[in-house]
């Protein structure tokens, strides 16, 4: 039996969905976090549980041809990159892998549905958001960067290589402004000043700045505010949200504009969208655009048909279908987001295209009973994915193809099965790299139904 503390040689035979490396130790599975396939290494026992054990690497003794230099200092720290130490084709392989063993051990179905997996062309600087946690650390120091692993311990860093240049010089700028008078920090004695900074950028470099605050007004919020605008000529769009509870939610109920626009507008598949700041947009731009291509090749549109864009957000997947088929009826739970989708298909001239709040699985159940009919459904849940009341009723509205876009293939997996057991076929699924560097991996699946 193996002790806490003891070190232990492991050889790394393969990773976790959430990257990390495994390793055999007689009975024993143990995880190891920034591992690779095919390292000898020397770890430290920290925890054993009935079968499975969990280490920290002490030493490399053998290292695996798939390391690279990590090139960051937080990498082994931070929560948000977790395959910064091995190569980018390595990375691929290991999302690819992680949706084959989704889709055949929770879906029950043949790994050869799972195409290549899409890389991504920038594997740097590609996020268009960033949500900064603010603090103070024990001493009252100011502390701003991204959270440590499994943890709401924000961890020190100012620049992040996921992150363009001009996040990075914000947070740098907002950093040194605050320095000066920690005092602004939310504290939750205080109560009133900022708890995270939330950047969003377009293709075209236009910059939203978003300060989350205990309180819609705090002291100093002028300077720091016109110190920005003055030197960032980038920045369209400055708001305040207003976030005065103590939960993990990050956002509040309450969005102030404090100078510019409201929200930023972005150009994606040759259309243009406003984005809310409370609304949902995929972070990596260029891939989306490849992402949403796929979907639409999938969807197969003649032109003819009904399409149902089920967790529809500001109606971005279904508005770059919409001249493709005769009817476009979209579904989301966000208000603002809603809004968003109406405006974006007005002001793409987009004529053929409604849109509905509402939980998408009461929706789609309503238009149901309305008798409408779709011949094309795309779902884009959130990770919890699909309930199966919704796989249901999409079932009993009978279209030729469902379009399946998923940010996790255990949840995708596990409704495919669903469809596969309701007269419908799972043809094909092509995994996307949007997060290189994370452990997350997008996939989009296309289901028919069989015509008896
Ligand atoms: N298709 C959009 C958004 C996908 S993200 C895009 O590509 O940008 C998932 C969306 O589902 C989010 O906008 C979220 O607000 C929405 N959502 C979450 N739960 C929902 C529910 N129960 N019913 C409808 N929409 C929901």
């Amino acid at each position: 039996m193996y002790r806490k503390n003891e070190i232990i040689e492991l050889d790394i035979t393969s990773l976790t969905s959430d990257g990390d490396g495994v390793g055999r130790a007689g009975e024993l599975v143990f995880f190891v976090p920034n591992t690779a396939v095919g390292d000898t290494i020397r770890a430290k026992v920290l925890k054993v549980k009935k079968n499975v054990g969990f280490g920290r690497v002490e030493e490399v003794m053998k290292p695996s041809a798939d390391r690279i230099e990590p090139e960051c200092p937080v990498s082994f720290s931070c929560g948000g990159c977790v395959y910064r130490h091995i190569s980018y084709d390595a990375e691929c392989s290991a999302k690819r892998r992680k949706v084959i063993d989704a889709v055949t051990r929770i879906g029950k179905l043949p790994a050869e549905l799972v195409r290549e997996i899409i890389p991504s062309e920038n594997i740097d600087g590609y996020r268009n958001k960033a949500m900064i946690p603010v603090g103070l650390d024990r001493d009252g120091k100011v502390v701003m960067g991204y959270y440590a692993r499994h943890s709401h311990h924000i961890m020190h860093c100012l620049r992040c290589r996921l992150s363009p240049d001009i996040f990075n010089d914000i947070i740098a700028d907002v950093y040194a402004f605050l320095s000066r008078c920690p005092a602004l920090v939310y504290t939750p004695q205080n109560r009133g000043g900022i708890r995270h900074l939330y950047l969003r950028s377009t293709a075209a470099g236009e910059v939203m700045f978003c300060v989350i605050a205990g309180k819609r007004r705090f002291e100093g919020d002028k300077a720091l505010y016109d110190s920005l605008k003055e030197k960032y000529p980038q920045i369209k769009s400055m708001v305040v949200n207003v976030n005065s509870l103590d939960t993990n939610v990050i956002l509040g109920d309450q969005t102030f504009s404090v100078w510019g626009a409201d929200s930023l507008t972005d150009t994606l598949c040759g259309l243009r969208f406003e984005i809310a700041p409370e609304a949902f947009y995929q972070i990596n731009h260029d891939q989306t655009q490849r992402l949403y291509a796929k979907a639409k090749e999938y969807a197969a549109l003649t032109g003819a048909e009904t399409l149902l864009d089920l967790y529809c957000g500001a109606g971005t997947i279904g508005l770059t279908m919409a001249d493709s088929c005769k009817e476009l009826i979209g579904v989301e739970i966000i208000p603002e987001a809603i809004e968003n989708a109406r405006r974006n298909a007005a002001e793409n001239s987009i004529t053929n295209a409604r849109f509905f709040c509402g939980d998408a699985t009461a929706a789609a159940e309503k238009l149901r009973g309305e008798g409408v009919r779709p011949d094309v459904i795309v779902v884009d849940p959130p990770r919890k994915g699909l309930t199966p009341e919704l796989i249901d009723t999409i079932v009993q509205m009978s279209p030729d193809r469902v379009v399946y876009v998923s940010c996790d293939p255990a949840t995708m997996a596990r409704d495919l099965k669903l469809f596969t057991e309701q007269n419908y076929s799972v043809k094909e699924i092509t995994p996307f790299d949007m997060f290189p560097r994370t452990c997350h991996v997008e996939s989009v699946a296309i289901i028919s139904r069989i015509f008896l």
